[in-house]
């Protein structure tokens, strides 16, 4: 997860256990905006069997569709679904067990850089996209595939980070004069805000980088609300400027 970071150093934020792992959740997001319900992410994938379940020691505690309940809404209230991409563990709940779409009255948005790449695997990319996650999404004729920076509703835009891969898209949504932004595996935990803390999953590591500089000023000096897709404990972040570049600490309130 940290690259050519040496263990060394990342050890000390993220703990690994006896195979190396380190502990990471799957964040989704829900936005309540102008009557609309828009879920950022959909998950894990939770189909892969046992061995799949092993390889990754997944704690499933079903958080997910609890967390919505919570505040009243259920997969069939959920109007848009935003995809940042297409890795198993950001849109494994696009579909359920039979198949079918999870949220079967939402448009599904993704950016058309990363339906091309689904279908144009190679080897170095091919174990992230399980076809079970997104085709019956297609079939039922849900996806809109966007193609770069785009207004979905008033306030709340797409915009393309490329780095992880080449078609991921994060979210921002600006309103009452604050700036929330989802940055998908640009900065997978709060961990990873220095510059050179890009992960070794990355396929254009040095784009990445350049997104980061290109990028974390900005919202820094929006005073924005981080949002990464991974960090183990914190929900919602803030920038703080270090000699390395920026450090993310959980916001206030
Ligand atoms: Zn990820």
């Amino acid at each position: 997860m940290f690259g050519t970071i040496p263990r060394v150093l990342w050890e000390k934020v993220a703990p690994p256990d006896e195979e190396n792992r380190i502990q990471l959740r799957i964040n989704p997001l829900l936005i309540r905006l102008g009557g609309k319900n828009v879920l950022v992410e959909t998950g894990m994938w939770d189909r892969g069997g046992e061995k799949f379940e092993q390889m990754y020691a997944l704690e499933r505690d079903e958080t997910f569709f609890r967390g919505l309940r919570d505040v009243g809404v259920e997969p069939d209230d959920i109007d848009l679904v935003i995809n940042t991409h297409l890795h198993f563990d950001h849109c494994g709940r696009n579909t359920g067990l039979t198949g079918e779409p999870t949220f079967p009255n939402a448009r599904y948005v993704v950016q058309k850089q990363e339906w091309h790449d689904a279908l144009h695997t190679h080897e170095r990319s091919r174990a992230s996209y399980i076809a079970d996650t997104f085709m019956p999404i297609h079939e039922a004729g849900l996806f809109d595939l966007v193609d770069g920076e785009t207004e979905l509703l008033p306030g709340l835009s797409v915009l393309p980070l490329p780095g992880h891969n080449l078609g991921q898209q994060g979210v921002v949504l600006r309103s009452g004069g604050q700036t929330l932004v989802y940055v998908a595996d640009l900065v997978p935990t709060t961990a990873h805000a220095p510059y050179p803390y890009v992960m070794g999953y990355d396929l254009y590591p040095v784009t990445c980088l350049e997104q980061r500089k290109k990028y974390l000023p900005q919202w820094f000096g929006e005073g924005a609300v981080i949002c990464t897709p991974h960090d183990p404990k914190v929900a919602f972040a803030t920038l703080h400027e270090t000699k390395r570049g920026f450090e993310l600490k959980a916001a206030e309130d």
